[in-house]
């Protein structure tokens, strides 16, 4: 049986504090000893401030970074940022501020290390930091992603994939989500975690993982050693079917799937929790993919009064199909595999996925047929 803990909170300091310490106490704490190399490993995608309910909240990471202190460990917080410098992360995010005085190093991840991967794939390089640390404290932020759905436990371990090894993997995978899942269930298995902390107090919900998605009181902190169990249950919180999250498909396929997972503690039930909508990438006959791509699937659309030309997107775009033309941004869909990195890296929120015309006329008429079928 795999336990999944879920306690109300806020981000008081003191409440966060006991609640963290509880959840770390149930979930087997007293493992962490004396000198042992101990990995904070929180969501800090790209500067933002606590109320974006981008990153993990610094309350969350300065009680886990408390709690491995208490042990007597030597504790480390790290991840590799899409954008933005470490150090501004720190510094915007409040966590350089909450982690002030206590003896903790916090730096990006730089080197990586080459494991065997399974097929299709045959290696991963991950942080040497996170493969080296004795034990590993995930902190995911609950958030919704343009082309996974949702942002868990699984996905936060794809930040120790270090630097532009990220943008590689979106490429080598291209428009196959399916693919993609398998890589970060991957990194997963290769890193497995002793502890998964789950920041849902202020979580997101819409078109995250960045600034475009909507933050929202959820109110709740999760724990489980195992985050492909965490991430089955936050999908029941949201009313998800569990199948819908390709990382849990993943999972199930490479056998990391627990087979009974119990909850201790109440969830709240959120039926009205605002996914995004993620469509297919191609359809129909292959000589239409092009046009289907181009007006038909959701792609990334700019709202160019709030883009500030600040670089981020095209620096960051694995496909190159981002380029700025004088004073305005072009996509090129041909060549945009939908990965929606861009935007996750832009800091002012301009990009967000949507469905062209074409596609929400198609859609429109598809679910007018239905409902004249469904009601006969
Ligand atoms: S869309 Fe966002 S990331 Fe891209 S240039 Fe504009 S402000 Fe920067
Ligand atoms: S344009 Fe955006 S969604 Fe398309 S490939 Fe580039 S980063 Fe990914």
């Amino acid at each position: 049986m795999t336990k999944v803990l879920a306690r109300f909170s806020s981000y008081d300091d003191v409440r966060v504090r006991s609640t963290v310490f509880e959840i770390m106490d149930l979930m087997g704490g007293e493992r962490i000893g004396s000198g042992m190399k101990v990995l904070v490993k929180p969501n800090l995608l790209a500067p933002a401030y606590p109320e974006n309910a981008v990153l993990t909240h610094p309350a969350i990471v300065k009680a886990a970074v408390e709690y491995a202190l208490d042990r007597g460990a030597k504790v480390q917080v790290s991840d590799s940022p899409a954008t933005g410098s470490f150090e501004r992360i720190l510094r915007t995010s409040g966590i350089g501020q909450a982690l002030r005085g206590l003896p903790v190093t916090c730096l990006p991840f730089e080197k990586s290390v080459r494991l065997p991967a399974s097929p299709p794939f045959t290696q991963l390089e991950l942080a040497q930091d996170a493969i080296e640390a004795d034990v590993i404290i995930n902190l995911p932020k609950m958030k919704t992603h343009s082309q996974m759905l949702l942002t868990l436990g699984v996905k936060n371990l794809f930040g120790c994939v270090v630097g532009l090894r990220k943008p590689e993997w979106h490429m080598k995978t291209g428009v196959d989500r399916h693919a993609f899942a398998r890589v970060l269930v991957q990194v997963y298995a290769a890193l497995k975690p002793s502890f998964n902390i789950l920041d849902g107090v202020l979580a997101m919900e819409g078109q995250g993982p960045g600034r475009g998605g909507t933050p929202r009181e959820v109110g709740v902190i999760l724990g489980s050693t195992d985050a492909v169990a965490l991430d089955v249950t936050v999908c029941g919180m949201v009313t998800l079917a569990p199948e819908k999250l390709l990382t849990n498909v993943a999972a199930h396929e490479l056998g990391l799937m627990p087979q009974d997972i119990q909850v201790e503690g109440t969830l709240p039930e959120l039926t009205d929790y605002q996914m995004p909508q993620v469509g297919s990438v191609v359809f129909g006959p292959e000589i239409f993919h092009g046009i289907v791509r181009r007006h038909f699937v959701q792609r990334p659309e700019i709202e160019e009064s709030a883009c500030k030309l600040c670089g981020e997107c095209w620096k960051f775009c694995p496909a190159h199909a981002l380029e700025r033309q004088k004073e305005k941004i072009r996509f090129d869909y041909d060549r945009c595999i939908r990965c929606y990195c861009c935007l996750e890296v832009c800091p002012y929120g301009a990009i967000s996925a949507l469905e062209p015309p074409a596609g929400r006329a198609l859609s429109k008429t598809i679910r007018a047929v239905f409902r004249t079928f469904a009601g006969r």
